[in-house]
């Protein structure tokens, strides 16, 4: 039995017989004094008091009182490894950035995947977007491609992000996943409708993480060396192929091991069966931006690759798990608005909003200075600037160099040549334009009747009815119309299991339920 165990399973075996060659470390509180016994508190006579002297007694609890760090707001459960990238095709001719130098360049990553509702603790397979987190540690500073398994997303504009979220996790009062609140949402907001019908299609529950493709998602701006600035797109398409978990697989697998992503991930790394993505880019002119049918920026939508054809850029590549969970992935802060010279952002409204976002988070998450955090921090090169001081400076805070800008002290000088961005010209009238009706519907089309098979768009159909069946009937009725829009067979086929579901349903439990909301509100009248 013992024999058949895995890398992740034998971690502490496989740690010890890594230590047996070097003698035990001596054990010592958090200040490096020796302890002389851990096992038992200093009382007065054997059933006194604890004495407060006993600092080895508190020096153990109030660091165990402050393990825990706030959780990640969304995508809390991951999965994190490192590697590297390598260009395999030259694409300078679109960007001057570092990472993208020549062919065979080498550049230091990280990656996360993670799902994004559920809590720390959640299991890996359950129906989610996954997050596809990729941090490249290059010469000119940390660039982060925080993207999804999915080239879309569900909104357009940044300003609902947390209404979305909100109403994706856990309902206010009750604490429970609350289906009534993730249709409503996704039914009043019909832009949602592309990324619902990802999510519900085989690929909206991967077979781990090394089994699905990696998108980052928006559109950014490349630039190269001559100043020539290029829209562009960002995939990895899973070396791995494609694998999905049926939905039977999914539930068994969220009851049995609720980790199966993460086991997976590390035993494939541990024994050397190292997982890789392919690279690619797709181009858009400044020109062909302006005369697009759809709004290239626009987040819900892809760019059809027979317009816009994948262009081979190289290869991700993870060959080490973190050394420690916790320091490696648990701080490791993914920023969108990191960006060396020659990637930029494009006007992309999800993405100009997660770019104050990301770095407000972790800010909160780890401290003003989670940048001197060793995963974090980009080691590639050096930082030099005017920041000094906050709390946790566990650096050299620059130590004696000027700390203003301009000083005549040869202290940092920025260089306008090299890493000044590209700069845009935009015209217009500033105010909040509503996006919500920007063609909702003609990529689902294109999806559902050209992109799934009829046997895929079954159990598309199936997996949507068999959640939205729990929502109320006047939520399902808006969500059907909809599908419709997309497609009337669609909207039929969903609605034709829905009456299923709904003639099954004990109609009691719903009459009771609005009984007694009509009680709790007549109280509510007469308490005022
Ligand atoms: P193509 O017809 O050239 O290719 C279809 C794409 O769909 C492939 O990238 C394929 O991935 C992907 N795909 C297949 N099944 C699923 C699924 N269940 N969930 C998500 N993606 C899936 O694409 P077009 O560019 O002509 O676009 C047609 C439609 O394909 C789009 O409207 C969009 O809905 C979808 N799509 C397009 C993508 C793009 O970036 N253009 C990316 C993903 C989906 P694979 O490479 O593994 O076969």
């Amino acid at each position: 039995m013992a024999d058949s165990r895995d890398p992740a399973r034998d971690q502490l075996k496989i740690w010890k017989e890594q230590r047996n060659k070097e003698k035990p470390d001596v054990l010592t509180t958090g200040a490096g004094h020796p302890i002389g016994d851990k096992l038992n508190t200093m009382t007065v006579g054997p059933r006194g008091p604890l004495l407060v002297q006993d600092v080895v007694f508190t020096d153990e609890m109030a660091h165990f009182d402050r393990e825990r760090i706030p959780e990640r707001v969304v995508h809390a459960k991951g999965a994190g490894a490192f590697g590297y990238f390598e260009v395999t095709h030259d694409i300078t001719r679109y960007s001057k950035a570092k990472v993208f130098e020549h062919i065979g360049k080498k550049t230091p990553i990280a990656i996360r995947f993670s799902t994004v509702a559920g809590e720390s603790g959640s299991a890996d397979t359950v129906r989610d977007p996954r997050g596809f987190a990729v941090k490249f540690y290059t010469e000119d500073g940390n660039w982060d491609l925080v993207g999804n398994n999915t080239p879309i997303f569900f909104i357009r504009d940044a300003i609902l992000f947390p209404s979305f979220i909100h109403s994706q996790k856990r309902n206010p009062q009750t604490h429970l996943k609350d289906p009534d609140m993730v249709w409503d949402f996704w039914s009043l907001r019909p832009e949602s409708l592309h990324q619902v019908s990802f999510l519900f299609s085989d690929r909206g529950i991967p077979d781990g993480h090394r089994h699905m493709h990696g998108y980052g998602s928006h559109t950014f701006k490349l630039v190269n060396g001559n100043g020539e600035a290029f829209y562009c797109k960002f995939h990895h398409k899973t070396d791995q192929g494609i694998k999905n978990l049926s939905v039977e697989d999914a539930a068994k697998l969220a009851q049995e091991d609720p980790d199966y992503g993460l086991r997976d991930l590390f035993n494939a790394i541990a024994t050397g069966n190292y997982p890789s993505w392919t690279s690619y880019i797709q181009v858009m002119t400044f020109k062909e931006a302006e005369t697009c049918s759809f709004n290239p920026f626009d987040v819900t939508k892809v760019w059809p690759h027979g317009d816009y054809p994948l262009i081979p850029v190289g290869k991700l590549v993870l060959n080490r798990n973190p050394k420690n969970y916790f320091a490696e992935i648990e701080q490791l802060a993914f920023d969108p608005s990191n960006m060396p010279p020659g990637i930029e952002a494009s006007p992309d409204k999800m993405l100009q909003g997660r770019l104050f976002s990301y770095p407000d988070t972790h800010r909160h998450r780890l401290g003003p200075n989670y940048l001197q955090i060793p995963v974090n921090c980009p080691f590639s090169t050096r930082v030099a600037n005017y920041q000094r001081d906050g709390p946790m400076t566990v650096l050299d805070n620059q130590g004696g160099a000027p700390n203003y800008y301009p000083n005549s002290f040869s202290a940092p000088e920025q260089q306008p040549r090299y890493a000044l961005e590209h700069s845009a010209r935009f015209s217009g009238e500033a105010r909040r334009y509503d996006s919500s009706d920007e063609d909702n519907v003609s990529q689902v089309r294109t999806f559902y009747t050209k992109v799934l098979k009829e046997e895929e768009r079954r159990r598309l159909c199936e997996n949507i009815a068999g959640h939205l069946k729990d929502a109320q009937l006047f939520i399902q009725r808006k969500a059907v119309k909809n599908f419709s829009d997309v497609h009337p067979e669609y909207g039929a086929r969903i609605q034709a299991l829905l009456d299923k579901y709904n003639a099954e349903k004990p109609k009691s439990t719903i009459h009771t339920f609005v009984q007694h909301g009509s009680h709790l509100a007549a109280r509510e009248k007469s308490n005022l």
